[in-house]
Formats: structure tokens, sequence, C-alpha cells
């Protein structure tokens, strides 16, 4: 039997490597007054050296994540952030597992594993991305690719330590390609996510568990997306740089019924 339960949405903008400090300072401001009063969850992740602007202009509706943190705790690991460093500077969350990393820079699932394990010690919230490429939605692997990925990414992490986890399904062609999911083939992925999250965990987790859809989000197509039962909220690129357009996007989603 399904469970009810009443889901906040969450809307993540993922600056990746754009602006520059006096604009991430300026668009956090823009965020955090788009995000005053709306019943959503609102996070916005700048790019490592803009986070302390950022977080600067953080309020109680707009807190701020980072794009990554280290798979380890500390120590001669050149270039990388650790999670404790991040939510010492005041990070609320972090990406794991972005498709940007995972195929640009060759992360594995064992590896976000253990990023996973990072963030939740830290006390940050983990939003994990999957999904599947071009070639294996052609090939009709795209739902086997998210279980594949969902269940390596979150092994050996129990039920009780994901509290906090957001899932964002993120087909990879649809990000930064201006084609987005049909509403009824997001709802599907999102719903090979729960099952997955159900036999990995149980029913109540996989109910409780927001799961969110990136690729392409825009001022236009935001409400249709996130008029789906399944769909929690969005991660969204291009579109959180225009800060009329992702006041569009935050109000989608405040205004959308669980
Ligand atoms: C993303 O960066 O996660 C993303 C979905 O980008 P875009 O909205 O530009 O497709």
């Amino acid at each position: 039997m399904a469970i009810r339960v009443s889901r906040t949405p969450f809307v993540g903008g993922n600056w990746k490597m754009n602006l520059t400090r006096a604009g991430a300072a300026e668009l956090a401001r823009s965020t955090a007054a788009a995000a005053a009063g709306r019943r959503v969850e609102c996070v916005v992740f700048p790019p490592f050296v803009y986070l302390p602007d950022t977080i600067a202009a953080r309020t109680a509706d707009m807190c701020v994540g980072a794009q990554d943190c280290s798979a380890e705790t500390q120590g001669a690991f050149t270039g990388q952030v650790s999670a404790a460093m991040l939510r010492d500077i005041g990070c609320c969350a972090t990406l794991i597992g972005h498709s940007e990393r995972r195929h640009g820079l060759g992360e594995t699932d064992a590896l976000l594993t253990k990023k996973i394990a990072r963030a939740l010690e830290a006390g940050l919230t983990p939003v994990l991305c999957v999904g599947e490429t071009l070639a294996e939605r052609d090939a009709g692997r795209a739902h086997a690719v998210i279980e594949t990925q969902l269940r390596g990414s979150l092994a050996g992490h129990s039920e009780d330590a994901l509290a906090t986890l957001v899932v964002a399904y993120e087909p990879v062609w649809a990000i930064g390609t201006g084609r987005t999911a049909t509403p009824d083939d997001a709802a599907e992925a999102h719903r090979t996510v729960r099952k997955t999250l159900a036999s990995m965990y149980s029913v109540r987790f996989s109910e409780q568990a927001r799961v969110i859809y990136g690729g392409s989000v825009n001022a236009k197509n935001a409400a249709d997306l996130f008029a789906r039962e399944e769909i929690d909220g969005g991660l969204v690129g291009g579109a959180s740089l225009n800060a009329t357009d992702f006041a569009a996007i935050i109000a989608a989603a405040s205004s959308r019924r669980t």
C-alpha cells in the first residue's frame, strides 16, 4: 500500500563554472528574494571560490551547496575540498555524481558512495544525480542504468543515515541541450527511482525521499514537469543563471500540490 507523505518541493540551481564574484553575490541575493516565503527548499550551487560570497546572501529560504565534495576526510589530496570544510563555512548540501563528473571526470559509483558517506558525516544533504546517456536510452537500458547507479552509489548506507537524501534524475541527453524529457518519461524514470529505493530499503523510505528532475528545465516547462505527483522539484543549470527565469521555476515548484 502506498504511504501518502508530504514532500517539500526542492529546487537546486547549479551554477556550474559560470559567473564572476560580483555576479554570484547578485544572483544569490535575487534568488533568495525569489525564494522568500515560498513553500520550497531552495539551494544554489555556486563554483567553490564563490561559496563565501553566496553564503553571505543565504536566508532561511535559500541555502548554499557545493557542486562536489571529496571522498576523503583530510590530508594529501591536492585540489580537493572536504565535506567537513564545506559544512564549516556554512554549506547545507552537496551535489554528488553530477553527469559532468561521472562522464567528464570518470567518477564511479564506488567513489560516489564514499562521497555520500563524507557528506552525511558532515551533515550535508547529498543530492545524488543519476541518469542514462542517449545511447543507453536508445538501447532500452534507461531504467536498468538508473537502478544500477542507485544501487552502486548508495551501497553500504542505511535508510536512517539517508534520511535527507535527494535523488536528481538527470538524463544525460537532456542536460544543457535544450532537450527536456517529457513529463511522462520523467515521471516513469522517477517511478523507477522509487521502486529501486523501495527494494533497497522500504516503501516508506521510497515515498519520503525527494526525487527531482534535471535536464533543460526552464521557466516555460517547469510547471508541467512539477505537476506530476512523482516529480518533487528540479535541479536546474542554465536557467538558474537568470534570476527572472529561476524565480518562475521556484514559483512553479512552490505551487505544486503534494
Ligand atoms: C544540471 O546542471 O544539472 C542541468 C540539469 O543543467 P541544464 O538545466 O542546463 O540542463
